[in-house]
């Protein structure tokens, strides 16, 4: 990697520059693991640790507007969404706070066996090490607050490459963490080639844990290959809805709006619905009208819901899924003026077709009319993808059927499947990943427990 050279990051909207950061490789991660090993030879108490965090979310709070404005001009995000977004990384740092001061070991009742009679025991709890964690394009800010915060309330030093897309967020939060008085070598991010700094991420044993957030193909090789690591992986979906005779009226409207934020570049947006019989003419017409009522444009201004989608190779590839479908297009299917895909509905795909069977990960939803509430699981569960699901209805009979046959990690009811919050347990099964992110189930993930028996 030549030396002072710069990457530098583009609007998916213009294409024009809006940014840069300095471009690493494996010399800079094999520094920033050096670093990171010797920041966890220091250790920072909980209490500091849980102050800088607190510190964090209140700068982000202070620099909201910026904060967004970064998230939409290096993602293409539109401004409403990426103002959730700057206030949601805010709310991951206090929640990481709030866990930096409660983290502690347990009690083991030793006396609960004549062998552990007169013993004391208790656990404690420590940082596993230095972290490599690594972060998509989507969510810039919060995806990468949802590992550099817990990973600090868990005393771990980190080295984070972000996607090379948008690095400028996750170097603005580590700014934010430093004047909130991070010391040296607890975060350095590495932006650059992704085969050079996850390798070393790979191979250097002193990288304990590495926690990738992206698609399936690069985290499972990853997990393959460090494989005496921690490799905690959150992955794709191709998200399904199920939509009941009986769902609440608001349900369209829902839904129109969760597939479509971010042009479907989240990893729970809502991508295949499945509407019962009797439901289906109502819906449908009250769906694709609200659809088709979605701003489309710049997302710099700040009334449009559906911007770009990451790259013309991004745009290029879903227009060909969406032109190979067998369904009916109902809405979309096509690019605006200014490369923008128009928020676009498929009625009755073909099971195999890609946008029914993969990750679009693209403002393109499918409908598929189903005679039974069974026929609806079984076709939402028809992916090797288990992230989130959802399902309307007001039957608390079938709600909780569903809740217990829908092969996914989380499962909402009568909300968007595309909702999160940050104290959440958020995580897939099957290709979707390993783990649960939220503070406190990604603090557990990244200590471990010594235990300490005392002869009494
Ligand atoms: P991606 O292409 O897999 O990239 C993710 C990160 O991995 C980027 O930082 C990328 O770097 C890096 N990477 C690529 N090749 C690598 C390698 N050989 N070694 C180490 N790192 C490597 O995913 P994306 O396009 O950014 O994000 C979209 C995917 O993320 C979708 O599948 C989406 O569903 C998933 N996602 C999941 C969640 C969740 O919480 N479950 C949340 C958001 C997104 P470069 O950018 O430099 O290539």
């Amino acid at each position: 990697m030549a030396a002072g050279s710069l990457l530098e990051v583009r609007s998916p909207y213009s294409g024009g520059v809006v940014g840069s950061v300095p471009k690493g490789g494996r010399l800079e991660a094999q520094r920033a693991v050096a670093a990171a090993a010797a920041a966890l030879a220091e250790p920072l108490p909980a209490y500091e640790r849980a102050r800088i965090l607190d510190r964090v979310s209140a700068l982000l709070l202070e620099r909201h507007d910026e904060a967004a404005r970064l998230i939409s001009a290096e993602a293409g995000k539109p401004m409403k969404a990426a103002r959730v977004e700057a206030q949601r990384a805010a709310s991951t740092y206090t929640f990481a706070a709030v866990e930096a001061r409660k983290l502690a070991g347990e009690m083991i009742p030793m006396d609960a066996s004549a062998a552990g009679a007169g013993k004391l025991a208790f656990t404690l709890r420590l940082p596993i090490g230095v972290i490599g964690a690594i972060s998509p394009f989507n969510f810039p800010l919060n995806l990468v607050a949802h590992k550099i915060a817990p990973a600090l309330a868990a005393g771990c030093p980190v080295v984070l490459k972000p996607a090379s897309a948008t690095p400028l967020s996750a170097q603005f939060l580590a700014g934010l963490e430093r004047e909130a008085g991070l010391p040296d070598g607890w975060l350095t991010v590495v932006a650059g080639s992704a085969s050079e700094i996850g390798d070393v991420l790979v191979e250097d044993e002193r990288v304990k844990l590495i926690t990738f957030t992206g698609s399936g193909e690069v985290g499972w090789k990853l997990a393959e290959r460090a494989h005496r690591k921690r490799v905690k992986l959150e992955l794709g979906n191709a998200t399904p809805a199920i939509v009941c005779a009986d769902a609440p009226p608001d349900a369209a409207v829902k839904l129109a709006a969760n597939s479509f934020s971010f042009a479907g570049q989240s990893c729970i947006s809502v991508q295949r619905i499945f509407v019962l019989a009797d439901a289906w003419d109502a819906f449908v017409s009250s769906f694709v009208e609200h659809v088709e009522r979605l701003k489309v444009g710049d997302p710099a201004d700040e009334d449009t819901d559906v911007g770009p989608v990451i790259s013309e190779h991004d745009r290029d590839r879903i227009l060909e899924w969406v032109r190979e479908s067998r369904g009916d297009v109902l809405t979309g299917g096509e690019a605006n003026a200014d490369g923008v895909i128009r928020p676009t509905v498929i009625a009755s795909p073909a099971p195999d077709d890609k946008v029914q069977c993969e990750e679009v990960f693209g403002p393109v939803v499918t409908l598929t009319k189903v005679s039974s509430l069974d026929e609806a699981i079984d076709g939402a569960n028809a992916t090797r993808y288990g992230l989130q699901a959802a399902i309307f209805t007001r039957d608390l009979q079938s709600s909780l059927a569903a809740a217990q046959r829908l092969e996914f990690g989380g499962v909402l009811i009568n909300e968007a499947p595309t909702f999160r919050a940050d104290q959440m347990p958020y995580g897939g099964v099957k290709a979707s990943g390993n783990t649960r992110e939220g503070p406190a189930w990604t603090i557990h993930e990244m200590t471990e427990e010594r235990l300490v028996v005392l002869n009494l």
